[in-house]
């Protein structure tokens, strides 16, 4: 298990010698003590990344994407140990480390063939006085900081695509899950990244850290996925060196029922939408829109598959839904449901903690939740689904719609002009319609309104990577 700063390629203390723990959610004991970087830490990082930077940017694109490939082919061999690392730090279940891994890995194979495609353009100036060439260049030294519910995915989702468009980098990644951050690190040095392209800087002081970086002029980006509200934080403190930023946010997302939907189809889909990792993700279906004719059927069929789902230690190979992250977490689900059941909500299944050691909280089923309710306006992250019924399309289509955020919603209906025309009224930036699953490395993921700038994968995450370089020239 690595657990020092990774730093030009070495492993190095911090420069305090500080550490911290890194606790398992089941149990609540100290899996590892991590070195804990500081802003003069960061800097050096920021001092390895610059130096790396115009050997990185000049490597032909063709052999940066050979080393993404060498990524890929050893995180997939080492997808086993690394799963059973997310779990451990995480506590989500090993069936969902292991997509995770599968998944992860899938941005460096993906990112290694569209390294050789950051292409530019020519064109005849309307004068006819000059030609137009633009030229894709990296942006250089970014900043890369991620949460703890995908450790290993929001990591490779943002090296890839980085490493891929020529720049180095800085991860900073969240301190309750360190261990899969460094352990990419060793891969990445395996695969024979150059020393200082790649270096990762775990912290308990994160808002120091990734403000001296942000303040030194060598660090051109910043790409965050986290909460909204510290995005808000990065996107201000990037404004004084006028930083270029991408930032993948917090997610409200809701789940639409037609009463013409195949019901055992959105069942399926409503599962994987609320309860891959537990929950715990940003593109978790935090609110159910179900049309009245259906709304009892579904609730039944949802409540009786949730209510079927094994909970234990995400280690433990029969668990299905493992711990939540932290106390911290569980307090926050527990308040919202407490305030929904104290409003008039029914829990069909679940409504309360369980007793006992270990962040638990148990699959929940929601009816009768009054639209104004707190657990509909927050993200839940968490396993609890709360349903509420509609009686027509446009009106599913404004309550949908009623939240500042805007990362992904799900349509189910066999009608495919109503699935297209609500896919187009809703206002995310990805709409699963008959699906519960939209993320894909092959696929521009994002969101408008307060759920984030930019997007990461596809070909637009590599270009989210590069400057554009405009050559008025004369031949
Ligand atoms: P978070 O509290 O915003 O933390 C995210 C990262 O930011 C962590 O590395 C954290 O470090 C760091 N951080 C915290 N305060 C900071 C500050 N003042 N300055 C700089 N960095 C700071 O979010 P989280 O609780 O880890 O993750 C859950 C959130 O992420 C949810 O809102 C979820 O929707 C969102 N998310 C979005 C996407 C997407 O693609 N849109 C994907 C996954 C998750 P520490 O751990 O040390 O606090």
């Amino acid at each position: 298990m690595y657990s020092d700063l990774f730093i030009g390629g070495k492993w190095v203390p911090s420069s305090t010698g500080d550490r911290f723990d890194v606790l398992d959610p089941a149990t609540g004991t100290v899996i590892a003590s991590v070195a804990d970087g500081t802003p003069s830490d960061a800097l050096a990082a920021v001092t390895a990344a610059s130096d790396a930077a115009a050997a990185w940017a000049s490597t032909p694109p063709r052999v940066r994407a050979e080393h993404l490939r060498r990524a890929f082919d050893l995180m997939t061999s080492r997808a086993s140990s690394l799963a059973h690392l997310i779990s451990l730090e995480n506590g989500k279940a090993l069936a969902d480390a292991q997509g995770e891994v599968a998944y992860a890995a899938e941005f460096f194979r993906w990112y290694a063939e569209e390294a050789v495609r950051a292409l530019g353009s020519v064109a005849v100036a309307p004068s006819g006085a000059n030609r137009i060439l633009v030229v894709r260049q990296p942006v250089g030294v970014c900043v890369l900081v991620t949460p703890w519910n995908f450790p290993a995915a929001m990591a490779t989702r943002k090296i890839a695509p980085a490493l891929a468009a020529g720049c180095t980098v800085i991860l900073k990644p969240a301190s309750d899950t360190p261990l899969t951050a460094l352990a990419m690190a060793a891969l990445l040095a395996d695969a024979g990244i150059p020393p200082g392209v790649v270096n990762v800087l775990p912290s308990r002081s994160s808002g120091q850290v990734v403000d001296a970086m942000l303040h030194d002029p060598r660090v051109r980006k910043v790409s965050f996925t986290g909460s909204t509200e510290v995005g808000r934080l990065l996107l201000a403190a990037a404004a004084d060196n006028v930083v270029n930023t991408s930032m993948e946010l917090g997610g409200n997302a809701p789940f639409l029922v037609f009463a013409d939907a195949d019901l055992p189809a959105a069942v399926d889909g409503a599962m994987i939408a609320k309860m891959r990792n537990g929950g715990e993700a940003c593109t978790a279906a935090n609110r159910f829109y179900v049309e009245a004719p259906v709304a009892a059927e579904f609730s039944r069929l949802l409540s009786d598959r949730m209510r079927s789902l094994a909970m234990g230690p995400g280690t433990d190979p029969a668990t299905q839904l493992g711990p939540l992250v932290n106390e911290d977490a569980v307090a926050k689900v527990d308040t919202l449901v407490r305030a929904a059941l104290a409003a008039g909500a029914v829990a069909v299944t679940g409504g309360s903690r369980p007793s006992g050691p270990g962040c638990y909280y148990p699959p929940t089923v929601l009816t009768n939740v009054a639209p104004d309710a707190p657990i509909l306006r927050e993200e839940i992250f968490g396993p609890v689904a709360p349903i509420v019924t509609f009686t027509a399309e446009q009106e599913a289509v404004l309550l949908a719609n009623d939240t500042e955020y805007g990362l992904v919603a799900y349509v189910y209906t066999r009608d495919l002009s109503r699935g297209l025309r609500v896919s187009e009224a809703l206002e995310a930036g990805m709409v699963g319609l008959n699906r519960g699953l939209v993320s894909d490395p092959a696929a521009p993921f994002g969101g408008v309104k307060q759920s984030g700038i930019g997007r990461e994968g596809g070909h637009e995450g590599l270009l989210d990577y590069t400057e554009s370089k405009y050559i008025a020239v004369s031949w």
